[in-house]
């Protein structure tokens, strides 16, 4: 197995690393703030404008089709020059892949220019209260009217809604089949009559969640996604991007592991020798993730699906932010609930912060028990419990 780059891939490399250390802006504001959202969507237009915003999309689209493995290089890059965080993420990373798969040329058209640039940042408005997990068991619903249909029900817990230009969610259109059967897949704007978004404040303060209350919210019949009917699949196909290749790429993780690494070292001969060890295996870790995912991207490009296995990558990923983000608590011992500007914080408190947001990684992109049920009967054909 030949595990180097081509030449081509490594002039990719050297372009992308020089461009991001010449624009790479220092800390903008956090982007659950009205202010940092901003900020955030501008720096989206400036990537964008160099071409790196969606590098291997077709150029039509405003990527410039680079290939699955540029693609990873740049996620490298990108993290490695601590570039700001994707405020468009859920859009390119989530509904964009279901869009090549699933949309019509008219959909694409208007659509992926547009989310490309940050013009339109999207919401995945797929939980409600009574449906998380169990999302098949999803109350809002659609009811047909002529051209379209009626949107009407609850969504929360949907991630940057509070701030957001659309939604892509999931609605019952048929209350008479199988649960999986009769839902659809719908596109909407968020500031469309009927809408209601609610912010949810963290305890931190911010607003990194909305709920979307939907009443009777007209979506015509261009901007439903796939057939209806067809949603559950659509979903599947959705969920794969999320736990599977593209929502957490390598490169955040081997640029954190890199940080706890020079964290460490800065520390000299003061640190306990099991945490050392600790640092050393989180490293490992964030390299066999690097390894894991080229040899899935090269089943990828040689057509194969990943289907259930991405639940494999999203219990890896989960665990390794954690395990990441916990050794560098230990490694700051009795600084590391340190914040803003005191006195010996280190990075302003980045590690207690991320490592907050890693705890809520066992959760979103589906709860890593269920993935653990989807390995235990779809991967290893266990019966089931
Ligand atoms: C940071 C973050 C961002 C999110 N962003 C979005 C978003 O943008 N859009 C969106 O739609 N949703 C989003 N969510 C919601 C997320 O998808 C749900 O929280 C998740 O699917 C779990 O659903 P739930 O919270 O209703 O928990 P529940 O489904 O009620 O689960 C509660 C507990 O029971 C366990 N459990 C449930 N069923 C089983 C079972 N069959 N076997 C074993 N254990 C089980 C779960 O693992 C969990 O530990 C986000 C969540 C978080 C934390």
């Amino acid at each position: 197995m030949d595990l180097s780059f081509t030449e081509q891939e490594q002039a990719f490399r050297a372009e992308a690393r020089e461009w991001l250390r010449a624009n790479v802006p220092g800390q903008l504001p956090s982007l659950d703030t009205a202010e940092g959202f901003e900020r955030h969507r501008e720096w989206e237009h400036l990537l964008h404008d160099a071409g790196w915003a969606v590098v291997n999309w077709p150029a039509k689209y405003g990527g410039r089709d680079a290939t699955l493995v540029e693609w990873l290089v740049f996620e490298e890059e990108y993290y490695a020059a601590q570039a700001p965080r994707r405020v468009g993420q859920n859009g390119i990373f989530l509904l964009a892949p279901t869009m090549f798969e699933y949309g019509t040329e008219d959909q694409r058209e208007r659509f992926l220019p547009r989310m490309a640039h940050g013009d339109d940042i999207w919401a995945q408005a797929w939980s409600e209260p009574g449906a998380g997990s169990d999302l098949a068991a999803l109350r809002s619903t659609a009811t047909r009217v002529e051209g379209g249909w009626r949107l009407s029900g609850q969504k929360t817990w949907s991630t940057r809604a509070a701030y957001a230009d659309w939604a892509f969610g999931i609605f019952r259109t048929d209350p008479d089949v199988a649960k999986h059967k009769g839902l659809t897949y719908f596109l909407f704007p968020l500031n469309a009559e009927g809408v209601t978004v609610r912010p949810i404040r963290q305890l931190d303060g911010e607003v990194g969640f909305a709920e979307i209350f939907c009443d009777d919210v007209f979506v015509p019949d261009a901007d439903v996604l796939g057939e209806p009917g067809q949603g559950w699949s659509i979903a599947m196909s959705t969920t794969g991007s999320e736990r599977g290749l593209t929502l957490r790429s390598p490169g955040r993780f081997m640029a954190t592991a890199d940080r706890l690494v020079q964290l460490c070292t800065s520390l000299g001969a003061d640190v306990d020798p099991a945490v050392s060890a600790a640092v050393a295996q989180c490293w490992i870790d964030a390299e066999a993730y690097r390894m894991f995912t080229l040899e899935n991207v090269g089943r990828v490009l040689a057509g194969e699906q990943l289907g259930a296995e991405s639940s494999l990558n999203k219990l890896f990923w989960s665990q390794l932010d954690i395990d990441l983000h916990e050794t560098a608590l230990r490694l700051l011992g009795p600084t590391a609930p340190l914040t803003g500007a005191a006195p010996a914080v280190t990075e302003g408190g980045r590690w207690l912060d991320d490592y907050l947001f890693a705890l809520a990684g066992p959760i979103y992109a589906g709860t890593n028990e269920i993935q653990r049920n989807v390995v235990a009967e779809r991967v290893l054909g266990l019966p089931r419990g």
